[in-house]
């Protein structure tokens, strides 16, 4: 359990190598009220208690870095696909101010509270854009260009593969954030990955520190360009997955 954010910040250190300033503590603070004043106006999260805010998503969201070390210091440019309340793609900016994060979310008012968390913490070289990562892979804009592609609790494994693989450039990464149930997901993405052009690298659970929450990181890197057809339209991915 984390009480407190002065915990919050021991356990990052402690178990991610992770050191967070005051500032950043600070940030961390202000993103978690704004959380809780307009999770009262509108559905952005389930989860609300602070010890299970700094777990569940905050913690969560940056324990990223202890298996994937180039965001720790690389100017990478990252993708978070159906970020939400802006999970894991602010966690990430707060922690990593290095890294040039477009935040996409389909549902607008989403979008807006997003904006209001960039204002208010002065974030810069992020943006939260709105619009389905069907279309935002088609546009020429976005197709093709990133370093790394993050996703969380948005879909099944082949699903976001096809949402995610065509936004990165070639020899960039698609890192899908997994409960425990990974593996059966990824047996039937095989052939997903094979239309797609993408190759599982790596494979890394963890739990989080002292539950018994499982967590998998899925890295997938793009060998190829994305073939034309894909995306294929809005909700083709999600109601019949590549198989
Ligand atoms: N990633 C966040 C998290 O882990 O807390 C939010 C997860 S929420 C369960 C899924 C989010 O994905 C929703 O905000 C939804 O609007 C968005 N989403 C679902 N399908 C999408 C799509 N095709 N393109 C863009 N956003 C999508």
């Amino acid at each position: 359990m984390m009480n407190s954010f002065e915990e919050f910040q021991t356990v990052c250190q402690e178990q991610l190598d992770l050191e967070l300033s005051d500032d950043q503590i600070n940030m961390f603070h202000v993103y978690y009220d704004l959380l809780i004043e307009w999770n009262q106006k509108m559905n952005l999260t389930a989860i609300t208690e602070l010890p299970d805010v700094l777990m569940k998503h905050f913690y969560d969201s940056v324990s990223l870095c202890k298996f994937y070390g180039e965001i720790r210091t690389e100017t990478l440019s990252v993708i978070d696909v159906g970020t939400g309340a802006g999970f894991p793609g602010i966690p990430l900016k707060i922690a990593f101010p290095n890294l040039k994060i477009t935040l996409l979310d389909s549902l607008q008012k989403r979008v807006g509270f997003l904006n209001e968390v960039i204002n208010s913490l002065g974030l810069t070289e992020i943006e939260a854009v709105h619009g389905r990562a069907e279309v935002f892979g088609r546009d020429q804009k976005y197709r093709d260009q990133y370093d790394l592609c993050v996703s969380r609790a948005v879909a099944n494994f082949a699903t976001l593969s096809e949402l995610c693989l065509p936004f990165l450039r070639m020899g960039g990464c698609f890192i899908s954030y997994k409960s425990e149930k990974a593996a059966e997901e990824l047996q039937v993405a095989d052939k997903a990955l094979f239309l797609l052009k993408g190759k599982v690298e790596r494979v890394k659970e963890f739990t989080l520190p002292d539950t018994d929450m499982n967590r998998t990181f899925v890295v997938v890197k793009k060998t190829a360009p994305t073939p034309k057809p894909y995306p294929r339209k809005a909700g083709t991915p999600a109601k019949s997955p590549l198989s």
